[in-house]
């Protein structure tokens, strides 16, 4: 059972006036999702969550948090950067992205109700670091689901695959020193945020489990296809997950206006499809998708389509 999750809070995240994050880009990924025929898999407006504030306080510090829903509570239209947006209802749409992608994680692993799950959510959360907020992210999302689901029974390792564009620097960050989360990215580099590079493969008991993927400007789907076949899959492989996590950004699709390079949907669904094929041999078939970035509608929409069609 396939299962997608949207709420209407994300679309209260008001970024201004030509922002790229925008409202639309929900309703770009909802309209990939009826392209796929797969309209009837909504969960809708599940973003509350009684476990989202305590696993948010775990990935990041309680000040960071406070600060945060004061700078929203109070008017300020911009947290610690230029590229960071806010309005007065951020702070929740950021926390009820947690909530949400701990809904469709307990769905999955703790009910059984669910095999894979798709969570359309904003703001994206990647780049947050435990103390800051970065490239249009305040929470990292991703990360609290790998915490929450490490602390459920027979989950030790949790794999994270982030596809999207940009290296996501806060997830990397915050796992880099331990073995209990693998976080493999494919990213144009050198690109926005800086971090990423080949030789970055975790410190301490984390070395070893950290893989970055540098692509080429320009890089289509040979290349994305080959770097998964040559790479991805044999880290799969030997670390054997007990869960997959997909950090799904479709800002290296062609259309995109941000990335600069040529993957088609075709593509995603290729990926998708191989990645599904491990969840089923490691971990169940299980494996839940998190929306991070992807700034043209129609690269948005086509490509969520071929991704759900592969998870369902
Ligand atoms: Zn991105």
């Amino acid at each position: 059972m396939f299962k997608t999750w949207i709420g209407s809070v994300f679309y209260r995240h008001d970024t201004g006036v030509g922002h790229p994050e925008t409202p639309r880009r929900l309703d770009a990924a909802v309209d990939g999702v009826g392209r796929a025929g797969l309209a009837g898999t909504f969960v809708r407006n599940v973003t509350t969550h009684p476990e989202a504030g305590r696993i948010i306080a775990k990935v990041h510090s309680l000040d960071y948090e406070r600060e945060f829903e004061a700078a929203c509570r109070g008017g300020m239209r911009l947290f610690h950067s230029l590229d960071n947006p806010i309005s007065p209802a951020s702070f929740s749409a950021a926390r009820g992205a947690v909530a949400e992608a701990l809904a469709a994680a307990e769905d999955i692993w703790s009910f059984g109700e669910s095999t894979r799950a798709f969570v359309i959510a904003r703001p994206p959360g990647h780049h947050a670091e435990r103390t800051e907020a970065m490239g249009f992210c305040f929470f990292n999302t991703i990360a609290c689901v790998a915490e929450w689901l490490l602390e459920q029974q027979g989950i030790e390792r949790v794999f994270i695959f982030d596809f999207d564009v940009h290296h996501g620097n806060g997830t990397q960050h915050l796992f880099e020193d331990r073995d209990d989360v693998f976080y493999a990215s494919m990213h144009r580099y050198p690109f926005y945020p800086g971090t990423g590079a080949r030789t970055e493969i975790g410190e301490g008991r984390g070395r070893g489990y950290t893989l970055n993927i540098p692509m080429e400007a320009g890089d289509g789907d040979a290349a994305y296809l080959r770097r998964v076949e040559d790479e991805v899959v044999r880290v799969i492989d030997d670390y054997a997950p007990n869960a997959i996590l997909l950090s799904a950004g479709f800002d290296a699709h062609r259309l995109d206006p941000l990335g600069g390079m040529n993957v088609t949907e075709q593509a995603y669904g290729e990926i998708t499809r191989r990645i599904v094929e491990l969840a089923e041999k490691h971990c169940r078939g299980r494996v839940l998708s998190l929306l991070e970035g992807g700034y043209d509608m129609e690269g948005i929409a086509a490509s969520v389509a071929d991704h759900v069609r592969a998870m369902s």
